[in-house]
């Protein structure tokens, strides 16, 4: 593909990926507000609840974050021209694995 190409392609795909993240992220907001500390409202089992809902969600918030930071770098790639090139290789990287995750960097030996 040539570089109109892959962008044509593959920007889409990263920017849809980047909204949904984005309302996710929106969605998730209420559970990460800091555990009320009143034990008179809430009782100590609900309230170990909601600590661990909160830890959940900040493991998924975190792991969010670095996606979201991933495809924005794809998307600086697309920007540079440099998208769809190994990072460490700088050979090609196959449009297959581009489609299952367009921030890959590597091409599949080097990500080996
Ligand atoms: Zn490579």
């Amino acid at each position: 593909m040539t570089e109109e190409e892959l962008a044509a392609t593959f920007e889409p795909l990263i920017r849809t990926e980047l909204d949904d993240l984005k309302s996710l992220r929106e969605g998730a907001k209420g559970d990460r507000k800091p555990v009320e500390l009143d034990q008179q409202s809430v009782g100590r089992v609900s309230r170990i609840d909601s600590l661990q809902v909160q830890a959940m969600s900040n493991a998924a918030e975190a792991r969010r974050q670095k996606r979201v930071r991933a495809l924005q770098a794809a998307l600086q790639r697309i920007e540079d021209g440099e998208f769809g090139y190994c990072t460490e290789c700088a050979e090609p990287i196959a449009e297959g694995r581009l489609r299952t995750d367009p921030a890959a960097t590597r091409c599949i030996s080097c990500a080996r």
